[in-house]
């Protein structure tokens, strides 16, 4: 049976992200059938939101959804799509590997962190005010339930993925409450794993030099949303920009994977865009779906695709566009074709 599948093609560069991961996705051997809706920018003149009720209907029934990256007005209008869906879907785990890949000129070529991100709360709570006129107060919500579950999700994921070390990052000498309870929460789930998965905290700023100096040093790391979301563009940063940085949203309910970039709107339409990163959230997307091996191979043709570095976009230094790029992907894809799975 086909896996059915939420497509939200998202604004600016991402219906033309969606298109070449769908089709790179169609080619890999497992079957979907993909209920497209849209969410963003589009939505607003017909339903007079940027997510309307029957997206969130679409994700539930299905459980999992592939999602473009969605504008979001800075200061002022809408609410960010992207922050509304974690949290009414209660989709707790942010997870954004950051991996070196062959043919990609940077810094490091060791790279291989993983980040587990709190997609709930912290100051993406949106609870803000103006105090008067000139003053504005944001709250910080941390809970020792939400700490508790992503630090449990960060180290059951390093066990399932062979991984060795978390890092629990936070500011808890400054905010001693909210990110001391978050980073006592992270030390009390550690205990349950002693002996198997080590565990160190790190400052945040600190952490962000270290990175930046020897990202090889870590390995998994678990932070607030808010430190989180910085320091995942930071890493991304390190191998190899935001084209090539994928994500995945899980909650106990469902799953929304989606690229780390937003919607580059000053490149939509023009097919320059690099795909990777959605494509890899693709392959996470398999990952979660059981199918291990075929994720392998085409994470396997997509570094295969950027190492032999003749077919890849702009950002990477190369002359293809976004559907050249899928192109060359699912000519490799075939070369190496794996007989297909069983409906
Ligand atoms: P952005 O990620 O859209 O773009 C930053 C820069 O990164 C771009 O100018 C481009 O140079 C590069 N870039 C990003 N994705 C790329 C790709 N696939 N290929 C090649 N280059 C790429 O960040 P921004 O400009 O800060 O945000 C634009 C909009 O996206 C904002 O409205 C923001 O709120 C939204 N956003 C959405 C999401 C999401 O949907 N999950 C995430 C981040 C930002």
């Amino acid at each position: 049976m086909a896996h059915r599948v939420t497509l939200i093609p998202g604004d600016g560069i991402g219906p033309e992200l969606a298109e070449a991961t769908r089709r790179v996705l169609d080619a890999s051997g497992v079957a979907f059938d993909w209920e497209v809706v849209d969410a963003g920018e589009a939505c607003i003149a017909e339903y007079g939101t940027p997510l309307p009720e029957h997206v969130l209907e679409s994700i539930r029934r299905n459980r999992i959804a592939l999602k473009g990256p969605i504008t979001t007005p800075v200061g002022a209008g809408f609410r960010s799509v992207n922050v509304t869906l974690r949290q009414t879907l209660k989709l707790y785990a942010n997870l954004r590997p950051a991996r070196s890949i062959e043919g990609l000129t940077t810094r490091y070529e060791d790279v291989d962190l993983v980040i587990c991100r709190e997609n709930t709360e912290d100051l993406y709570a949106g609870i803000e005010h103006m105090v008067g006129p000139d003053a504005a107060e944001s709250i910080k919500i941390i809970t020792r339930a939400a700490s508790e579950r992503i630090a449990r999700f960060a180290f059951d994921y390093a066990v399932a993925n062979h991984r060795h070390k978390v890092t629990a990052v936070h500011k808890a000498n400054i905010m001693k409450l909210s990110d001391g309870l978050f980073l006592e929460s992270c030390r009390y789930v550690a205990a349950d794993y002693d002996g198997r998965i080590e565990f160190e905290d790190r400052i945040v700023d600190n952490m962000c030099m270290q990175l930046v100096q020897n990202p090889g040093q870590f390995d998994v790391l678990v932070l607030p949303n808010l430190y989180g979301d910085i320091v995942s563009d930071l890493c991304a940063g390190l191998v190899g920009g935001l084209g090539v940085a994928p994500g995945a949203n899980i909650g106990e309910d469902g799953a929304v994977f989606e690229p780390v970039h937003g919607s580059a709107p000053k490149y939509a339409g023009q097919n320059r865009a690099n795909p990777t990163a959605m494509i890899l959230s693709g392959v996470l997307m398999l990952r979660h779906l059981g199918y291990p091996d075929i994720a392998a191979r085409v994470e396997l043709a997509v570094r295969d695709v950027i190492a032999e570095g003749a077919t890849v976009t702009h950002d990477l230094g190369g002359e293809a566009g976004t559907s050249q790029f899928a192109d060359a992907i699912i000519e490799r894809l075939r070369a190496t074709a794996a007989p297909a799975v069983p409906a």
